[in-house]
């Protein structure tokens, strides 16, 4: 068996370990110079030193949202730290330690973008480009795993009247640091995690920030004295007015969208026939296997969950039908259960952008413990879990200090203020 796994950041890099110790061959394509994925920085946006797109959406000072007890590896813990909540640096690190110990590097063809895969007969045909030469290469393999990762293709809305805004206008992908915002008035479209985090370090140089969104609880906990909240943007009425769609307007010298991510798999030919509706990657059994070509896998599509222990067992899973030591259902069979699984979150209120969601605890339990009992593989332990739900309950209920640390505000005469 010859897999081609697509990334290097935290899936690639656990389904290269798994795949590795159950003595298939494989090939890691990575188009970024070091692995981490998402836990490699760089200056750059738009396109990198070679011309092609740069892969990251890392800013400066990101520290993590989840503690790091649960973003270790199956069998292999983040080693201890005075802080549980890691910088992007400390999680690189954490990464590169586990390549090393595994000894993967071997595997990764750095600088190496996939542009194409295609299916031949019952392989799979994989066309990359180096990009530092721009030479093509084409190879076959009997598997494909996807572990491209999905924060790299944003949503970016048109609002109305939005050719009358002079000011900036950008997507968090782009976000690195907060200067170009120093002494602005800047509003911030969207309360996810992004949207919470990039909130809290403009807000440390802008004149103010202000929190559009439609969440109910972002309302609840407490902001630094220069952050507002507003309901949803209802239009653009000025070169830097906008109106909320509660009436009220406000003026603005730049909009910050952080808006997400559709899930993106460019290089995919027609002929994979995968379906990508923005946020609904099908036909995936258990959001992972190709149901009409069982040998190409995703790892990493659900969301809103215990992240490298779920990419860890999902590798672990696909590993185990690959080697052929368990049988997938029928096709029939996986159909009927992924459609069970769009009922049933439909039926529990989930909309169209959750199809992939995982979230609070017995929902994601519940996935784990079905991969580990069908694959006869351990589960992800439920304690795990319980500290997931803790830590997003001590993020939501206290952006400021859900960290453990003090909060810092930097003002323009650099007089630092500290929440405590
Ligand atoms: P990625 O890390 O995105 O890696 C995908 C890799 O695929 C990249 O290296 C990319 O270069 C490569 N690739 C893509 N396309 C191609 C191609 N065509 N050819 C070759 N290579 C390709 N999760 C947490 O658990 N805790 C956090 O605190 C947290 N904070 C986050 C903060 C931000 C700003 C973002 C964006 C995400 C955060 N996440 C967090 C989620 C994070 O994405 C996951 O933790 C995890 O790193 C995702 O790993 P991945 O391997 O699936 O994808």
């Amino acid at each position: 068996m010859r897999v081609a796994i697509i990334g290097a950041g935290a899936a690639g890099l656990t389904t290269a370990k798994h795949v590795a110790s159950s003595n298939m061959d494989l090939d890691v394509f990575e188009m970024n110079e070091e692995l981490g994925g998402t836990w490699s920085y760089t200056d750059d946006v738009g396109e990198d030193r070679y011309g092609y797109p740069v892969y990251s959406a890392m800013y400066k000072g990101l520290r993590t949202n989840l503690p790091k007890e649960i973003m270790g590896f199956s069998d292999f813990d983040i080693p201890a730290q005075e802080n549980s909540y890691l910088t992007q640096a400390e999680i690189l690190d954490f990464l590169k330690l586990y390549a090393d110990t595994f000894d993967l590097i071997k595997y990764i063809k750095f600088n190496t973008m996939v542009m194409d895969i295609s299916p031949v007969d019952d392989k799979w045909k994989v066309t990359t480009v180096f990009k530092p030469t721009k030479k093509e290469t084409t190879d076959v393999y009997d598997s494909v795993i996807i572990c491209n990762g999905h924060y790299n293709d944003p949503i970016i809305p048109t609002l109305q009247g939005q050719d009358h805004f002079t000011g900036i206008i950008d997507h968090s992908r782009n976000y690195r640091e907060p200067e170009k915002f120093r002494g602005k008035r800047v509003l911030v479209i969207g309360a996810g995690p992004s949207g919470i985090d990039l909130t809290l370090q403009v807000s440390t140089v802008a004149e103010h920030v202000t929190l559009s969104h439609h969440v109910p609880e972002r309302i609840k906990t407490e902001y630094p004295p220069n952050v507002y909240m507003k309901p949803d943007v209802q239009q653009i009425v000025g070169f830097d007015k906008v109106e909320f769609v509660d009436g009220s307007c406000c003026c603005y010298d730049a909009i910050l969208f952080c808006t997400g991510y559709r899930y993106s798999f460019p290089f995919l030919s027609d002929s994979c026939g995968l379906t990508v509706d923005d946020y609904h990657v099908r036909p995936l059994y258990k959001h992972m296997i190709h149901i009409d070509r069982p040998t190409m896998c995703f790892i990493g599509v659900p969301y809103d969950v215990c992240t490298f222990l779920m990419f860890d067992l999902q590798a672990r899973y696909v590993c185990k039908y690959l080697t052929g030591d368990m049988d997938l259902p029928s096709k029939e069979e996986m159909r009927l259960h992924t459609e069970k699984d769009v009922e049933d979150r439909i039926v529990k209120g989930y909309t169209k952008r959750q199809m992939h969601r995982m979230g609070a605890g017995p929902n994601q339990q519940a996935y784990y413990d079905d991969l580990g009992q069908e694959a006869n593989i351990a589960t992800i332990p439920s304690v795990m879990v319980k500290i997931w739900d803790a830590g997003v309950h001590r993020l939501l209920s206290d952006l400021i200090r859900f960290r453990g640390d003090k909060y810092r505000i930097v003002d323009e005469n650099n007089f630092v203020q500290v929440i405590n």
